[in-house]
Order: C-alpha cells, then structure tokens, then sequence
C-alpha cells in the first residue's frame, strides 16, 4: 500500500511520491526533501507550538519506517518584530538574545525526543540567498520599492491564493491580509524587504539597506539547502495565508519552478476552544507542563494521538490519560520481564506481533491515521496480556515482543524513551531502600515501611509487591 498524505494545494489525499516521478520501490526514491517552519525564537514555545513539532518529527520518522531517506530542514526565525523588540527591551544583541531562545528551544526538543534534523538554519545565516529572490524579482518585474521598503506586486502572479482557496474579494477587503508590511499599493501585496529603522538591526544589499520581510527567510533557506522543487513542506494551519502562500508566490515567480509538491498542515492544539497561543495567554510551556510533575514521555504521548488534521482541546487531564494509555505499556514489559516459563516460542505471538505492525503501518499510511495505530497497537497488548494471563508465553517469546515494541517506537518515540530527570535514577538506591523496606515489614517496623513506599513515590518510583517479590516502576 502507498503513503498516501493529505495534500492542503490540491485539497486531496496524494500518495507521497519523492523527486515526483513513481518508482517500483521505496528504495529507488531520492531522498524525501522536507522543510518545516520553526520557531521564533524570541519566547520559550509553547505546547501548541509542540504539538507541530512533534508532528514533523512523527512524520520523519514514518518515513523513516516506511524505507524513506529523509533529509529534512527546520528553519530558526532569529530576526522579526519580537526577537528585535525582545533584545532591545534587555538591552542586549540580538544575535545574544536569539542564541538564548534557540538554546532552550532544542533543550526541549530534546525533551520530547524529537529527532534532530539535517538542517537548522537560521534566518540571519541566508540574507545571500534572500538578496538572490529580491534580484530575480526585481529582474522579473515583481518588485516596487515605497519608503525605502521593497514590495512584491500580488497583481502580477497568477494563481495567488490557490492554496489557501481565499478569493480574492476576500484577500482584497481587508478580511484576511498581510500585516506585516507598512505602506503598500495593494492590500494584498507583502514586504520582501523592510526599510531600515533607527537602531535596528539591518543589512546592506545592492537594492538598499534594510532587513528581511517575515516571508523571504523559508523561500530563500529552501532555495539555499535544496536547490530546487522540494518534496514536503509543513507548518501549522495558521501558515497557509499568508505565510505559505506567500512563499509559493516568491519563489515561484523567482524561479519559476514548483515550489513544493506536498504541503502538509497541522491543525491547532486548543485550549477551551481556542487556539493555544502567546496572544491569548491561554498557554503553558512546556517546563511549565514539567514543574507540573507531569512527563515529557506523557506530553509527546498526548501531542501525538491526535490526528494532525483535527483540533484538539488541550487538558491537563488529557496528560493523566496519556499517562495511563503508557502505564498499560509499561505493565506489559514488567509482566513480560517475569516469565520464568521455558518453552519453545509460541508461534502465534509471531504472529500476532507481525499483524500489529502491518495494521499499524497500514493505518498511518493512510493520512497518518495515528489513532487507528495506536487502536491496533492496543489491541496486540491486550491480546499479549490475555497470553501472558493463560501462561502461554515462555521466555522465548519475550524477544519477539520487545522487537516489536522497538520497531513501533522508532515511529512512536515514546515506549522507551527515558525521561532526562529520571535517566540517572541511582537503581542501587533504589533497591536498597527496597531491601530495608522488606526488612522493616519483617520486623513489623510498618511505618518505616510506609515511609520508604512514600519517600520512593515522591522521587516517581511506584512498588508492587507480588508474589515473587517487590518490583519497581517508573511513574
Ligand atoms: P511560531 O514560533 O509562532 O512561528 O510557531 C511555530 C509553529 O507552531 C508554526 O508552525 C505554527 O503554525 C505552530 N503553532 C502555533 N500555535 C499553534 C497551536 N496552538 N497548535 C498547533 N500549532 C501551532
Ligand atoms: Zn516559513
């Protein structure tokens, strides 16, 4: 079965065809050439913000598990209105005040097992290639320059809006418009090139001084990495107008070339039926989310079972759930690490281990369809206990379980992961306060007993006591 992905240009789901020409096998594609917007990194970002991030990331990796080379960029927005406001207020550099932000952005990254990227360019590091579109512009008759500001003329391209299906007495009424430009024409039309200002930063070009527009940076960063017409590029929805459309129209009148076969588009994370956002203040951080107690294995979780084209309301509560779809995993690897039975492996946990991969490949083949995934991933586990339950399993079949779970969490990235805070848990000491807790209850000590069960839960370790002993978990 193909890949088959939504395509937001042509409103249909189109099977991923990398380089545009259909080959016999995955292994015969190029390499799929991916280009998410990143942040702006001016803030910490927030959930919502994760939540694209986290899908970009659970698509590089499907791809990965389908046989796909990936090579992928995310851009970094170190130069706009906020990252110039934000340094200025503290009194420092920008390049200071950016590095800050970018710091912690791939600090979180890193939390939430997000892979790295092939590419992490930043919007300062491309200005050669910005100067190169506003050239092929100014060649081509797209431009015209007011107050020292350099413009692109919406007039002049055919098919703008194609994407984002805005008509044009709906762009040219003032209902949806670019604001980020000052004085222009046309309403439409968007800044390439703003003018400089008093003590800000700016940049010398053979078309004036001055500092990007918000859009040039993807357009210039896509054209400077790959060259050429790109495979996948991604974004949250509120990017198709006009930032994704914008981006079409540069770069397609620069070059004039597709710009990007797949456009794929996350839809927002809610809070109480609006959007997440800084403007609102309806958000947390993700270390707000960690103060909090909850874990970054339980935000990937959650972030990720949404389909990426439904809106989702973001709760707390929806953490504690994710939290207990992880905990039915986490039992069945304690479960399976307690088979003592010698036998030869049960052929129909084979079995039933190869069907859970292919439905679950075949699900989010199909549009990415994660919650069929995971319902089929579920299922194999409920049917692994219900083995387990009927002592049917010996401990040979312990290394087709765990195969299996490897192979899903290539894509899933949240069965194994550890997280940080928990990573250099001294197991030592934990099961020595195991051993005294048992020596307590031998000689009837049971607050001591308590005590420990107690002092362990604070640090996230739970106990079970069974019949073979006492086991420990992580929260
Ligand atoms: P920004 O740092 O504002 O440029 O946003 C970074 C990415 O997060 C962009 O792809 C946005 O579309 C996306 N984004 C912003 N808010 C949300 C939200 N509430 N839910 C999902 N994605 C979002
Ligand atoms: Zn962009």
């Amino acid at each position: 079965m193909p890949l088959k992905i939504y395509n937001t240009l042509t409103g249909s789901v189109d099977e991923l065809v990398p380089g545009g020409t259909r080959k016999e096998q995955v292994s015969d594609y190029p390499s799929v050439t991916i280009y998410s917007c990143g942040p702006t990194v001016y803030s910490f970002a927030h959930i919502g913000n994760f939540r694209t991030f986290v899908f970009n990331d659970f698509l590089r990796r499907h791809l990965k598990f389908r046989g796909f080379k990936v090579n992928h960029a995310m851009n970094i927005t170190d130069v706009d209105d906020k990252t110039i406001a934000g340094a200025r207020a503290e009194g420092i550099s920008l390049e200071k005040y950016t590095a800050r932000y970018t710091d912690i952005f791939m600090e979180d990254l890193k939390t939430l097992n997000i892979e790295p990227v092939e590419h992490l360019p930043k919007a300062t590091d491309s200005i050669d290639s910005m100067i190169d579109i506003i050239k092929q512009l100014h060649d081509k008759g797209y431009l015209y320059e007011k107050e020292g500001s350099l413009y692109f003329s919406i007039a002049k391209f055919n098919g703008y809006g194609r994407m984002s299906r805005l008509d044009t007495r709906e762009i040219k009424s003032g209902l949806r418009y670019d604001t980020d430009s000052y004085g222009k024409d046309d309403v439409r039309d968007f800044a390439l090139w703003k003018a400089p200002k008093e003590n800000e930063v700016s940049w010398e070009t053979p078309y004036g001084r001055g500092r990007p527009g918000w859009h040039i940076e993807c357009s210039a960063m896509i054209r400077k990495i790959f060259g050429t017409t790109i495979d996948i590029h991604t974004g949250g929805v509120d990017l198709i107008f006009p930032h994704h459309e914008n981006e079409i129209a540069q770069s397609e009148a620069a070059y004039g070339e597709t710009f990007v076969r797949h456009w794929i588009h996350v839809e927002h994370l809610l809070v109480n039926g609006s959007k997440m956002s800084k403007s609102l203040g309806n958000y947390y951080t993700l270390r707000d989310l960690l103060e909090k107690g909850y874990s970054p294995r339980s935000i990937r979780y959650l972030l990720i079972s949404a389909h990426y084209r439904k809106q989702f309301n973001f709760t707390l509560e929806g953490i504690t759930q994710a939290d207990q779809a992880l905990d039915r995993i986490d039992n069945l690897i304690v479960r399976l690490s307690d088979i003592k039975k010698e036998a030869a492996p049960t052929p129909e946990l084979r079995k039933l281990a190869d069907s859970m991969i292919s439905g679950f490949t075949d699900a989010v083949d199909d549009d990415l369809n994660i919650s069929r995934g995971l319902g089929v991933f579920f299922e194999f586990i409920h049917a692994v206990n219900t083995l387990i339950s009927d002592d049917k399993l010996s401990r040979a079949d312990i290394d087709a379980v765990v195969e299996a779970l490897k192979k899903l969490d290539a894509v899933l990235g949240f069965i194994f992961i550890k997280d940080a805070s928990k990573a250099d848990r001294d197991e030592a000491w934990i099961e020595s306060m195991i051993q005294e807790r048992l020596q307590a209850k031998k000689v009837r000590n049971f607050a001591r007993a308590d005590e420990i069960r107690n002092l362990l839960t604070a640090q996230g370790i739970i106990l079970e006591d069974t019949k073979d002993g006492t086991r420990w978990k992580l929260k």
